[in-house]
């Protein structure tokens, strides 16, 4: 099973996360890539200052 991340999916981007071999079969799951959870926790703080 293929982990791609789901944000770069939705740039049109593909980054594989990982594998995970503990389920064999031929589905990707989604995720999130070290850059994109660096935006994303930049964003949560931006709004905690509120
Ligand atoms: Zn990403």
């Amino acid at each position: 099973m293929k982990v791609i991340c789901a944000w770069c999916e939705h740039e049109g981007k593909e980054t594989l996360i990982g594998e995970v071999g503990l389920y064999d079969r031929p589905i990707t799951s989604h995720g999130i890539c070290d850059d994109h959870k660096k935006v994303l926790l930049t964003q949560i703080r931006k709004l905690k200052v509120k």
